[in-house]
């Protein structure tokens, strides 16, 4: 059985030859997967009922699973998905009333090696890469089971994208030409793996690069950031200066706040100075908090403070809005709890 999730036109055109059918049955085939979100092929209505008897003989639309889904009072959605040998993946889908976005947060790992000191999926340790494959079907299951068309997607589920490169590399492509959506529409986070940052600046990437940041000095990144002592901030500066020489594009620089840790007027200075010669805008995460965690959230006065001083050093700074905390869907949160259950 041929799963038609995850195929490009020329192999879903394979298959229609081989039914003896038109390429223009693969066009539709390929429009309903990435843009109709048809879950079954009896949903392929433009197809003749014959064809679609053929096509149910050899192919299937999917083959993974919806293992928990939990709704966030805020419209968030998380998303548990099981793929055929057991491995699950957390995917979350947020939308911003104010916005027409509706933005996919796929994890390109199952659990992560990275082992940052405020994360959940650092907890979990390192289990699996997810194949390209299943990393779109995040994004598919998503469009299935609500019947909405994502427009942007996120690498910030569970997992290191730079140490997954190739298959978040196809599938970033994928997402481009299959699912139409713009490669600026596309984010993947990173921790700061320094060689892939400068794999991608050579391959020009177009999309956009966010760098967990979250510390303005060596001392207390390494605190919580164990990569700081196998790339640290200096050369992972040279490596955003030389991404942003290479692309042309404007990094994101995200900097979680967590009370008197990394969010006071001294680390906010030593921040501004950090950033200065660096292209970027910069993302402020307020903290959240992880079952059994000592961190705090940093207050609003000091989210605020510490947003007003970036902005003196004229750098664009947003701070992010936090969703689905509810339902252990925030940033951080993707522990995978109701993977073990
Ligand atoms: N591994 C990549 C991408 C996944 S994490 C990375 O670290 O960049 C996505 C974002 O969530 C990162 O900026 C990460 O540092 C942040 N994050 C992790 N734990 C968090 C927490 N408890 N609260 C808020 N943000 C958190
Ligand atoms: Fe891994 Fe990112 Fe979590 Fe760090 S913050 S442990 S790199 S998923």
């Amino acid at each position: 059985m041929q799963i038609l999730s995850g195929l490009t036109l020329k192999e879903i055109e394979e298959i229609t030859d081989k039914l003896h059918a038109s390429k223009f049955r693969a066009r539709q085939i390929h429009n309903w997967i990435y843009l109709k979100s048809a879950a079954k092929i009896d949903e392929m209505t433009d197809l003749s009922v014959k064809f679609r008897e053929e096509l149910k003989k050899n192919a299937l639309v999917s083959n993974v699973k919806i293992k928990t889904k939990q709704e966030s009072f805020d419209g968030t959605i998380k998303y548990l998905i099981e793929f055929p040998d057991g491995g699950c993946a957390e995917t979350v889908l947020m939308r911003f009333d104010n916005r027409a976005n509706l933005t996919a947060c796929v994890s390109s790992q199952i659990g992560c090696a990275v082992n940052c000191s405020f994360c959940a999926t650092g907890r979990l340790g390192f289990v699996r890469n997810l194949t390209y494959k299943e990393i779109i079907e995040q994004v598919l299951t998503i469009q299935r089971d609500t019947g909405l068309k994502i427009t942007n997607v996120v690498f910030m589920g569970q997992g290191e994208p730079l140490l997954n490169l190739e298959n978040v590399l196809k599938a970033m492509e994928i997402f481009n030409e299959n699912f139409q959506i713009g490669v600026r529409r596309l984010t993947v986070s990173t921790s700061g793996i320094i060689p892939q940052i400068n794999k991608l600046a050579e391959l020009k990437m177009q999309s956009t690069l966010a760098v967990s940041l979250h510390a303005p000095n060596h001392e207390i990144r390494k605190t919580i950031m164990g990569i700081e002592n196998q790339y640290n901030m200096n050369d992972l500066k040279t490596a955003l200066k030389n991404y942003t020489a290479e692309t042309g594009r404007r990094i994101t620089v995200e900097y979680l706040l967590i009370k008197d840790l990394n969010d006071t007027l001294d680390c906010a200075k030593q921040l501004a100075d950090y950033i200065h010669d660096i292209k970027c805008n910069v993302n402020l995460i307020p903290y959240n908090p992880v079952a059994g965690s000592l961190y705090q959230k940093s207050s609003n006065n000091s989210v605020m403070r510490f947003k007003s001083i970036l902005e003196q050093s004229g750098k664009k700074v947003t701070v992010r809005l936090e969703r689905g905390a509810d339902i252990d869907a925030a940033c951080g949160q993707l522990g995978g709890r109701n993977n073990t259950a």
